[in-house]
């Protein structure tokens, strides 16, 4: 098969990487890496139409994908999500261009699934066969179901109070699965203490390079499903940041092969006011993060003290002119009602998250009637 991924390059330094070798993050200067095309390469016959005959999965964007032979694609059906135009809601809040792009439809529930199928296939196809992962749960099922399915061992870390959905799924696609007294920062510190002598290859979110890769699909299916025109605001709830970071560099790929134009929806991340680096620095003008002491909240997910993409992050609201916010836990469980009794969509916290920011940015002028606004449910409701 061909193939245009050509190497990984650091976000932040630059440095090229071998991507015929495992890799981690960048061995100069410690950031993430990003996988780098030849976009030039692609035929200048390729085009949107060429994707109709495709199936309607995150594969049909293979050639801006970093698997080299398809061989090695472990996949569970990762379906293109819907988007959905919540009309009602939209009413609601006087917003008549509001949407919502349903990422629980995929395997597992939740948008994890896009990253680790990508991080899943690319271990397979470098023959890794020991996977470990620090998470606040559903990376952990997802990294726990593809993993199983690649016949590739799963070492999972999680606090004890994650989600017992999580615990229990992973549990039984057979990972080897460690609770922790702590939060996904500790869980991240054991795995990197103890992965050389065990032989794991660690796939921490922006410390493997493809998840990201994965997660980018989020943007290439909104802009197909937008007919390429992409909206002006999207709402998203962050934790460890791949959803942002992934589809503004997607956005970057498509403008490069002239699929889409300059324009840039206003990145807007969400987060829980009991756990909110990102939202905090993003307030303080600051270009990274500090780590947050004491995180709490219902959004298990939104449950991450500390990013390694913080940078990265924080450049994508900057330059797409966003903003970040904070909601409360009171704020996501009314929007956990709201939606589904408006829309009939039920959401997980962080979907959730999402709507309480809304009414927050419509009500201090942040987001007008005019913009057309799609906010992610990134997974399903789970008890
Ligand atoms: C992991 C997770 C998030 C945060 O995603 P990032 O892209 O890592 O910021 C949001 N929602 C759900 C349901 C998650 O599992």
């Amino acid at each position: 098969m061909h193939h245009y991924f050509k190497h990984l390059e650091c976000s932040n330094c630059g440095e090229i990487h071998l991507h015929t070798v495992p890799q981690n993050v960048c061995l100069s200067c410690g950031k993430p890496l990003f996988a780098r095309y030849s976009l030039e390469q692609l035929p200048e016959t390729w085009k949107p139409e060429h994707l109709q005959s495709r199936p309607a999965s995150l594969w049909r964007y293979k050639e801006l994908l970093p698997i080299c032979d398809e061989k090695h694609i472990v996949s569970l059906g990762e379906t293109m999500t819907p988007i959905i135009h919540t009309k009602r809601l939209g009413e609601h809040f006087g917003l008549p261009e509001l949407w919502i792009k349903d990422e629980s439809r995929l395997p597992t529930g939740s948008f994890k699934a896009r990253g680790l199928a990508m991080a899943v296939s690319k271990a397979k196809e470098l023959s890794i066969n020991k996977l470990a992962i620090p998470s606040a749960g559903n990376a952990a099922t997802a990294l726990s179901v593809y993993a199983a399915a690649a016949d590739i061992s799963a070492n999972i870390f999680m606090p004890k109070d994650t989600p017992t959905f999580n615990i229990e799924t992973c549990r039984l696609a057979g990972a080897n699965v460690t609770l922790i007294d702590g939060l996904i920062s500790d869980a991240g510190k054991i795995v990197a203490e103890r992965k050389a002598d065990e032989g794991w290859f660690d796939v921490s979110t922006l410390k493997e390079p493809y998840r990201v890769e994965g997660k980018k699909t989020m943007g290439f299916e909104l802009a197909e499903q937008f007919g390429w025109k992409l909206p002006d605001v999207i709402i998203y709830p962050t934790g460890g940041g791949t959803g942002i970071v992934g589809m503004w560099k997607g956005f970057e790929e498509l403008e490069t092969i002239g699929w889409i134009g300059k324009k840039r929806p206003r990145f807007i991340s969400v987060q829980s006011a009991g756990c909110a680096p990102i939202v905090k620095a993003w307030e303080d003008g600051n270009t990274s993060a500090e780590p947050w002491q004491d995180a709490h909240t219902i959004a298990s997910g939104l449950r991450v003290p500390q990013a390694i993409g913080d940078f990265l992050i924080l450049k994508a609201i900057r330059e797409s002119g966003g903003t970040a916010v904070a909601v409360t836990d009171d704020a996501i469980q009314d929007a956990m009602q709201l939606l589904p009794t408006k829309e009939g969509i039920l959401t997980c916290p962080e979907g959730a998250a999402t709507v309480a920011a809304l009414e927050q940015l419509l009500s201090d002028g942040t987001i007008t009637s005019s913009d057309q606004v799609v906010l992610f449910n990134t997974g399903g409701f789970q008890t």
